[in-house]
């Protein structure tokens, strides 16, 4: 049960701040179940410090949710596949055979 996990250490309050901020990411997201989502609202209701990363998340993760999506240029994936195939070329070689790029 994550809200047991979530009071375990209930008498160290950082302990119990670092819980509930790795897990604000996922209250922002609903991807926690309805009692942790709760134990976490009480925490940030009386925890001013994390109240304020809670606001700064959200609002950063709204903010970028209102971005365009950028659709990479045309050019964008062959000289990039090409260093890769080249690297991956070079990696493959025996070692004896590796030698230091030209000048
Ligand atoms: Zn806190």
């Amino acid at each position: 049960m994550e809200e047991t996990r979530l009071y375990e250490s209930y008498e160290e309050g950082f302990s119990l701040c670092t819980r509930v901020r790795d897990r604000l990411p996922d209250l922002i997201e609903g991807y926690l179940d309805a009692m942790t989502a709760e134990a976490i609202r009480s925490h940030l209701a009386v925890c001013y410090m994390c109240n304020k990363v809670f606001d700064e998340m959200e609002r950063t993760i709204k903010l970028v949710e209102t971005l365009p999506f950028a659709e990479p240029h045309m050019d964008f994936a062959p000289p990039i596949m090409a260093a890769i195939k080249m690297q991956a070329e070079e990696t493959a070689k025996p070692w004896w055979k590796w030698r230091p790029k030209p000048e």
